[in-house]
Order: structure tokens, then C-alpha cells, then sequence
């Protein structure tokens, strides 16, 4: 066999993230290319990590003072077998075609686990929310949306949110395209409630994580109830997580921002979770002001030269990593197990390392990947657009059972990919499994397109 990552590295020698996730998939895949020799011959692996279209624009903006400002807008539409490309945007300085091209990879696997139909996309900018006021975000969404309104639709890219990108930004860009089109229509997922948006879309990927950690659990006859949690960010998907798991009667202890971290040890309860809500939310100020209200509440800035995170470094049962990429290296695997923690579910998308990830393997905690624990979020979003589609909405219970059996559902086709594959109880190694041969079957069946 060619080896595909080295072809894909030497065409793209800079794009690491994109290497990372797609090294992964590589690995897990082997023994489904053993057992099925016409894959190599149809070249699937070649054609599932080479995006079907990449766009690239420029994002002209003038801030408030007057000043124009130049910025790089993004889509990447990686792979339309199973579904019109589906996946979020992304607003952050760091954003680059690596970051994207790997989010976009990942995210077509977790929609296959879903069950929906939806294929997978990325996209974003290297625009930072952080700082601006509101109507400088709003005149960057509509430059934004000039450029990409010709290429999504709801029956082609259906976008959402990702970091920096929540239901102010989706207002704005919502706003645009419709002006544009002069049509009402389920182009982006994560609208507010009020037009479109479906209850529970907030929520869902902080509770389908949680689902998730506590259907890995229900596998040992085990329950969330008392155990003390970890989690990391402070955005959407760590709210919703950290109020999950109060409501499942965990003790969620940390949380964090780009600056640094609280340590709680008395444990984030309803009351200060609300305030972290307005303080994120609504004030957009920093983690550090949760130990200035909350007394006994250690915080830690980040510090650059420090080869670990010490907010995995305390002792707790369960770790729900959920700010972004690359947040748990070899050395906070280690303190992760050695503090006792036997569970990982993964909030953000790709943030162990390899190096770490081989680590929980190893130990053989319960590790769940990204793209399957966090996909509740869009399978949610997957579920507004049905509810678009329709024109009508569902109650909350009913999404919230919908999104509690998809989690159930994708817990265990990860586990039943993995017991047929040879890796009996290895999540990461069933995730890739069972989302690599939905889609390559669905792209057999449509030929070379
Ligand atoms: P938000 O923008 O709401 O929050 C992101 C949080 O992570 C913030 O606390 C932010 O801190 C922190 N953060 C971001 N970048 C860094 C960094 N480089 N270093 C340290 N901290 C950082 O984003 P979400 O909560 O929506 O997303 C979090 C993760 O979950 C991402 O990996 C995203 O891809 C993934 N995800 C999100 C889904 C969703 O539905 N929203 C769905 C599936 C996955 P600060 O405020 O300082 O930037």
C-alpha cells in the first residue's frame, strides 16, 4: 500500500493538525482495508482525506475607529456522501487551513455516527471576536456572509457555531444571507429560539458529552453520581457539561479560559454556574473574576514555559476536556491516571495528543473521542434542520430524548465496531471504524464524482 501520509504530508508539509487527525483514522482503519482489498483498489482513503472543495477569501471590515481591516475567511466542504457538508464556524486567531482541513476530517466521521444524514465541512476565520465591540462583529459577519452565501444552502453546506462563534455571531451572519437571498431558510444551524433554532441545541453538546461518559460508565455498572469531574473552557460545551453533570449529581471542580484556570474544590454548583454563565456570556470577561467572587477558589494563569496543564493535575474520576485542540499532552495524560481518573470524554474536538491518547489506551480507562462523545451538538443541529424543514418545532423533552437515544446509539455502534474489528472496548479505534465505512460505502455506491 502507497503510504498515504506521506503523500499527504509531503503535499502539505505544514498542515500538522490535518496530519494528526487523519494518521489516527489511518491506523484504526487497517484491518477493515485487510478484510476488504476493493477499498485500496477503489482508493478510498485517498479520496475521504482530500477535501471535495476548498474556498479561500479575503474578509474586508472597518472597525470602529474607522480603520479597514483585512481578514481570512474559510469553508472547507470535505465530504458530501452521506448528506449536505455540515460542520461549524470558527472564529479565532489561530484559525488556519490545517486546523480546519482537521476539523472538517473529524467532523465527517462524527456526523456519519449520528445517523443523520449530513456530510462534513468546516470553516471560520482567523478573526478575533475577543475585544471588539458588537458592531464591529456585526460588520465582519456581513463581509463574511458576501463571500459565503455563494457557496452554502440548505440543501448544500448547512454551517453552525464553533469557538467565538455563538448565537450573536450566527444572528449576524443569519441576518446577511438572508438579506442577500431574500429567503427564509435553515441555511445555518444554532439560530436563536425565537427564529428557527431548536430547544436544547445550546445544550446538546455539553449534555450529549455527559450522556455519553455516563453511558461508558453504565458499561462497568458504574454512575456519574458523586464522582469529581474536570473540566475544562468555559464556553458553550463547558457550561452545558458542567450543568449536566450537577444534574447527575457530579462535582464538577475546574474550568478555564485561554488565560488560565479555577480550581473549586468545593465544586461549581447551579448558583455559580449561572454566574459563569453571565460573566462568559453577557459580560464576555475572564475566568480569573469566578475566584474573585468565590473564596476558597484557586486560579492559575497559564503559563507559556510549562511543559504540562496543572489543571489536570488534581486528583478526580472523570476529565471532560472542552476548550479546543492539543490540550492534554503525554505528561498530563500521565497526571490524569495517576490522579485517578478513570474516565476521558472528549467536549472538544482532537484535544489529547497521540502521545496522550496511547496513554489511555494503555491504562485502559474509559477514553471517548471527539468526533463520538461530542457529536450531540450536531446531531442536534441536525435535528433543526429537520425541524426547519418542516417549519414547526419540538418541545424540549423531545429533543432531549431524540439526543439521548443518538448518544446511546453511537456508544454502542463504537463499541460493536470495535468488538468486530479486533479492539474490543477501544472507542477511538470503533468511532473511526464504523464512521469510515458509512461514508465509503455511500461513496462507492455514487461512483467517482
Ligand atoms: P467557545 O468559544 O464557546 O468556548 C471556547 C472555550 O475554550 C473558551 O473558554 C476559550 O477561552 C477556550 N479556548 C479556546 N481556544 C483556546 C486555546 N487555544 N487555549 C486555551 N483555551 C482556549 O467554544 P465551544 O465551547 O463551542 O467549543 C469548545 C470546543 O468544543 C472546541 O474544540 C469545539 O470545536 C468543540 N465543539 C463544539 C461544539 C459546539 O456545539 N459548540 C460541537 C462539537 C465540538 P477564551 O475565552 O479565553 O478564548
Amino acid at each position: 500500500m502507497t503510504d498515504i501520509l506521506a503523500v499527504i504530508k509531503a503535499r502539505d508539509p505544514e498542515q500538522r493538525e490535518f496530519h494528526q487527525a487523519v494518521q489516527e483514522v489511518i491506523e484504526s482503519v487497517r484491518p477493515v482495508l485487510d478484510r476488504n482489498p476493493e477499498y485500496r483498489r477503489m482508493a478510498v482513503l485517498e479520496r475521504i482525506t482530500e477535501p471535495e472543495r476548498v474556498i479561500l477569501f479575503r474578509v474586508p471590515w472597518m472597525d470602529d475607529q474607522g480603520q479597514v481591516r483585512v481578514n481570512r475567511g474559510f469553508r472547507i466542504e470535505m465530504n458530501s456522501a452521506i448528506g449536505p457538508y455540515k460542520g461549524g464556524l470558527r472564529f479565532h486567531p489561530s484559525v488556519n487551513l490545517s486546523i480546519l482541513k482537521f476539523l472538517a476530517f473529524e467532523q465527517v466521521f462524527k456526523n456519519a455516527l449520528t445517523t443523520l444524514a449530513m456530510g462534513g465541512g468546516k470553516g471560520g476565520s482567523d478573526f478575533d471576536p475577543k475585544g471588539k465591540s458588537d458592531n464591529e462583529v456585526m460588520r465582519f459577519c456581513q463581509s463574511f456572509m458576501c463571500e459565503l452565501a455563494r457557496h452554502i444552502g440548505p440543501d448544500t453546506d448547512v454551517p453552525a457555531g464553533d469557538i467565538g462563534v455563538g448565537a450573536r455571531e450566527i444572528g449576524y451572519l443569519f441576518g446577511m444571507y438572508k438579506k442577500l437571498r431574500n429567503e427564509f431558510t435553515g441555511v445555518l444551524t444554532g439560530k436563536s429560539l425565537g427564529w428557527g433554532g431548536s430547544l436544547i441545541r445550546p445544550e446538546a453538546t455539553g449534555y450529549g458529552s455527559v450522556y455519553f461518559a455516563s453511558e461508558m460508565l453504565g458499561v462497568k455498572n458504574d454512575t456519574l453520581a458523586g464522582k469529581t469531574c474536570l473540566v475544562s473552557g468555559s464556553g458553550n460545551v463547558a457550561q452545558f457539561t458542567v450543568g449536566k453533570l450537577i444534574q447527575m449529581g457530579a462535582k464538577p471542580v475546574t474550568l478555564s479560559d485561554s488565560s488560565g484556570y479555577i480550581y473549586d474544590e468545593a465544586g461549581i454548583n447551579s448558583e455559580k454556574l449561572d454566574f459563569i454563565k453571565k460573566l462568559k456570556n453577557l459580560r464576555r470577561g475572564r475566568i480569573k473574576e469566578y475566584a474573585d467572587k468565590y473564596p476558597g477558589t484557586v486560579y492559575t494563569p497559564v503559563n507559556p514555559s510549562s511543559d504540562c496543564n496543572p489543571l489536570w493535575n488534581h486528583k478526580a474520576d472523570c476529565a471532560f476536556p472542552s476548550a479546543t485542540q492539543n490540550e492534554i499532552n503525554e505528561k498530563d495524560a500521565q497526571n490524569l491516571v495517576g490522579n485517578g481518573v478513570k474516565v476521558v470524554c472528549e467536549g472538544a474536538n482532537m484535544p489529547s495528543t497521540p502521545d496522550a491518547v496511547n496513554i489511555f489506551l494503555e491504562r485502559k480507562i474509559l477514553y471517548a473521542p471527539g468526533k463520538a462523545s461530542n457529536a450531540g451538538g450536531v446531531a442536534v443541529s441536525g435535528l433543526e434542520m429537520a425541524q426547519n424543514s418542516m417549519r414547526l418545532s419540538w418541545p424540549k423533552e423531545e429533543v432531549d430524548n431524540r439526543l439521548k437515544f443518538i448518544m446511546k446509539s453511537i456508544h454502542k455502534t463504537c463499541l460493536d465496531a470495535a468488538a468486530e474489528y479486533g479492539t474490543p472496548g477501544n472507542y477511538m479505534a470503533g468511532a473511526n471504524i464504523a464512521g469510515f465505512l458509512k461514508v465509503v460505502n455511500a461513496m462507492l455506491d455514487q461512483g467517482l464524482v
